[in-house]
Order: structure tokens, then C-alpha cells, then sequence
């Protein structure tokens, strides 16, 4: 398709945007009385509209029913979580016993580790991806310690190629068959927070089963944002957060994937909990634990409903628009973003680089060579909230839940003047 740098063609694509009215459904920060330009759904989505009444219902069933709410309130407390597993696994490509709603991102890569982590002498090792999102290292690191084992011989970072932004595909799957039978856990952030690569999550996986090792993905930047068939290509688990292209609100309950060929093992090493317990029997408070048949036996802890009901929430927009839907828009939001982007430097003079490889989603990361922090600080002074990343790169997400293509002809303006007065950077600070 040919794109144009104009105003009147950016509406034009707003016009013909079948998703164009979910922009109501969300509320906008504003900078100078003005509607911001929001890149950063990656890292916060924005709230849903609707999330409120959803919060308000829990407050007051509790406020007008105190403990009876468990059984009696509108959506009864003590199986909440089970409404999101069907339109969770839609998102994510799962049966809806594969999934589960539970604690925050990091707690369950640990506890899923417990499950699906069990070093022998012979197959311990760990592969990742090198700089992984600090609090998968952290986790990873803490976990070989726990076994016993050291780092430095245990744990086995994919480097991206000298002069490269990206991974290669092929640099993983050899690494996964020259460790082998030495393998126990590949687990690997399916899209990258930094690049925004997408990796090959099927390949991976299944080079990774053909070793015999277990294969997990953290997709904190994957789910609600790139196409996923996780029973599909046989991931044994998985884990997210559910505040970033989830929109649920900071902090918020983390999704959990755990392949059917786990579910039902009542001796799988596992840390329980009584709402991993099989309901029939829950309140005669007996001392065995029965496992639910499904993710639901990874749960340990009755259920935060004050943070289910935002997720779920968001889910009913989900459920309206379709991953399908979804993922078209996205890629033809970031595709104009990218064409805005390249028109800009065409007239400016090349400034920066998009290190995003073509394997991406929603997230384009641009390195900015020079001003890049003055340019950065211009941006978010003028509205557009994007981030920033040590060195020199802004990462800028167009969800396409929330975010016209008019947004993105305005941002290329906006980048354009602050390329372009970069001459002046005290002059800039001050307006
Ligand atoms: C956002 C993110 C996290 C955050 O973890 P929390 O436990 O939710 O704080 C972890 N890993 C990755 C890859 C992320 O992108």
C-alpha cells in the first residue's frame, strides 16, 4: 500500500478503521489541556472506560455483603478468576484449562520453575536470551542458587551477533543442540522488552523439545500484542504480566500457560496452595490436597478480586475486537509509524535508526544518535509519551486498541520540530 505523510491521508486510514471507535473506550492523560500521544501501552496500558464499573461492583457487593460476597455477590468472589481462563486462552492459544489468573509476573515464573526447573547431575543447564529483562536474570539467578548450581556454568545467554540489534534465529536453535542433553529449560522473553523482536516461539520450542528440555516463555510484551499458540506448538508453560497490552491496571495479576500433558499429575513437584485444591472439597478443609484438572492447581491463595475485576475488565474488549482484528490494525499502525518515521529522517538528515528487526509487533525501538535524551525530553514536553532506554533509544509502541494513524502523522511533526530546532536546546526547554 502507498502510505503518505499528510495530514488528510492519516485520517483517511482513521476513516476506513474498523476499530476506531475502541479510542472512546479508553481514557488519555493530557499534557497542556491536550489529549497525549500514548507510545507507551507497552510498559501501562491505558485504562478502559468500563474498568471502573467493574471495580465498583466488587466494592459493593463487599460494601453490602462483607463475607457473603464469597457465594452471593453479582459475580461470586470465590471463582471469579475462572471467568477470564476462556477469553485468556483465546489470547494466548490455550484450552481454557491450560490457564489460569493468579499473583504478579515474577512470582509465577518462580513457581512455574519449581514445577518445570528440576536439574539432574546430567541436564541442568539454562538457556536465555543475553540482557533478558532484569527480573527474569534476577529470577533465573536466584533459582540456580537455590539448586546449588553456579551461573556462570548453568545458565547460557544467546548473544546477539557483533554489529546486530537482533537475535538470530538460527544462533538459538544451535546453541539448543550443541547443549542438548546437558538441557533442562529453555525460557526466553517471547518478544524482546528492549527491540521488540518477536522470537520464533514455535521453532524454538519445539528444538528445544526435541532435546528432551522444557521450553517457557516469558510473554509480558507478547500477550495481547502478537499472534500466540502456545497448546499448539507444545510450550510446556508460560507466564505474563496484565498491565501492559493487557490494559488492567499497574501491578496487576499476572496469566499463567501450563500445557495439558502437565495438568492432572497429582506427584508434579509444585507448590500448593488450598485454591489448587479440587472445589467439591475445598471448604471440608481436609489435610490432602486433591489437584484441580487444570492450571487452576498452580494457585495457591483465595483470589485478589480487586485486581481480577479490572483484568477482566479488559478482557471483554478483548473478547468484542479478536486477537485477528487486533493484530490487523497493528500492523498496519506500526507499518505507518515506520513510513512516518523514515519520511521524517528523509527530510531532516539521518538522525536515528530503528533497531526493531522485521520480525515485531507493536513496539518500534529508535535509536537516536546525537541529542537523543534533549530530543526525548522535547517529545514528552509536547505530549507524546514514549520511554526511554539507556543509551540513546526511545521505545514507541501505537496500540491499536487505542491509537489513530492521525496520531502518528501528528507525532512525525512533532519529531520533525524538535529535530529540526535541536540548534537551540535551551530555547526548546523552555516553552
Ligand atoms: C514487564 C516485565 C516483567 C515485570 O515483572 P513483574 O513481576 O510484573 O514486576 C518481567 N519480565 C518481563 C520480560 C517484562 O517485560
Amino acid at each position: 500500500m502507498q502510505y503518505y505523510n499528510t495530514l488528510a491521508f492519516a485520517q483517511q486510514l482513521d476513516a476506513e478503521d474498523e476499530l476506531a471507535a475502541y479510542r472512546k473506550e479508553f481514557c488519555f492523560p493530557k499534557v497542556n489541556g491536550k489529549q497525549v500521544i500514548y507510545f507507551t501501552g507497552n510498559s501501562l496500558g491505558l485504562q478502559p472506560k468500563r474498568t471502573q464499573s467493574f471495580v465498583d461492583e466488587v466494592m459493593e457487593d463487599w460494601r453490602n455483603l462483607a463475607v457473603e460476597g464469597h457465594f452471593y455477590a453479582k459475580k461470586p468472589w470465590w471463582d471469579y478468576h475462572e471467568r477470564l481462563a476462556s477469553p485468556l486462552a483465546k489470547i494466548v492459544g490455550a484450552k481454557p484449562e491450560e490457564v489460569s489468573v493468579m499473583n504478579t509476573l515474577t512470582v509465577n515464573l518462580h513457581l512455574l520453575m519449581v514445577s518445570f526447573y528440576r536439574p539432574t547431575k546430567k541436564r541442568y543447564k539454562i538457556i536465555c536470551e543475553e540482557k533478558a529483562f532484569p527480573s527474569d536474570q534476577y529470577m533465573l539467578q536466584s533459582q540456580l542458587r537455590v539448586h546449588g548450581l553456579d551461573a556462570s556454568d548453568a545458565l547460557i545467554e544467546i548473544n546477539k551477533r557483533k554489529g546486530e540489534h537482533f537475535w538470530r534465529t538460527e544462533d538459538i536453535i544451535n546453541k539448543i543442540k550443541e547443549i542438548g542433553d546437558e538441557l533442562a529449560l529453555v525460557l526466553i522473553g517471547g518478544v524482546n522488552y528492549y527491540n521488540g523482536q518477536v522470537f520464533d516461539m514455535e521453532k524454538i520450542t519445539g528444538e528445544g523439545k526435541s532435546v528432551g528440555a522444557m521450553v517457557g516463555w516469558d510473554l509480558a510484551h507478547a500477550a495481547g500484542n502478537v499472534e500466540l499458540k502456545l497448546h499448539e506448538w507444545g510450550v510446556d508453560f508460560a507466564a505474563w504480566c496484565s498491565y501492559k497490552y493487557m490494559n488492567s491496571g499497574p501491578g496487576n495479576a499476572s496469566g499463567i500457560f501450563v500445557h495439558e500433558r502437565h495438568l492432572n499429575q497429582a506427584d508434579i513437584p509444585r507448590f500448593e496452595g488450598w485454591w489448587g485444591t479440587n472445589k467439591a472439597n475445598r471448604f471440608l478443609m481436609k489435610p490432602n490436597f486433591e489437584p484441580l484438572p487444570t492450571a487452576d492447581a498452580w494457585q495457591l491463595s483465595n483470589v485478589p478480586v480487586l485486581s481480577v475485576a479490572p483484568y477482566l475488565a479488559s478482557l471483554t474488549l478483548f473478547e468484542e475486537v479478536g486477537m485477528d482484528r487486533l493484530i490487523a490494525k497493528r500492523k498496519k499502525v506500526v507499518a505507518y509509524l515506520e513510513y512516518v518515521l523514515l519520511e521524517i529522517e528523509k527530510e531532516v538528515g539521518g538522525s536515528f535508526e530503528i533497531i526493531t528487526p522485521s520480525q515485531r509487533g507493536c513496539q518500534l525501538s529508535v535509536f537516536l544518535h546525537g541529542e537523543g535524551r534533549t530530543l526525548f525530553d522535547y517529545l514528552m514536553k509536547q505530549g507524546v509519551i514514549a520511554d526511554w532506554r539507556e543509551p540513546n533509544v526511545i521505545r514507541l509502541a501505537p496500540v491499536p486498541f487505542y491509537t489513530s494513524f492521525e496520531d502518528m502523522y501528528q507525532f512525525g511533526q512533532i519529531l520533525k520540530k524538535g529535530i529540526t530546532s535541536k540548534v537551540q536546546p535551551e530555547k526548546q526547554y523552555r516553552d
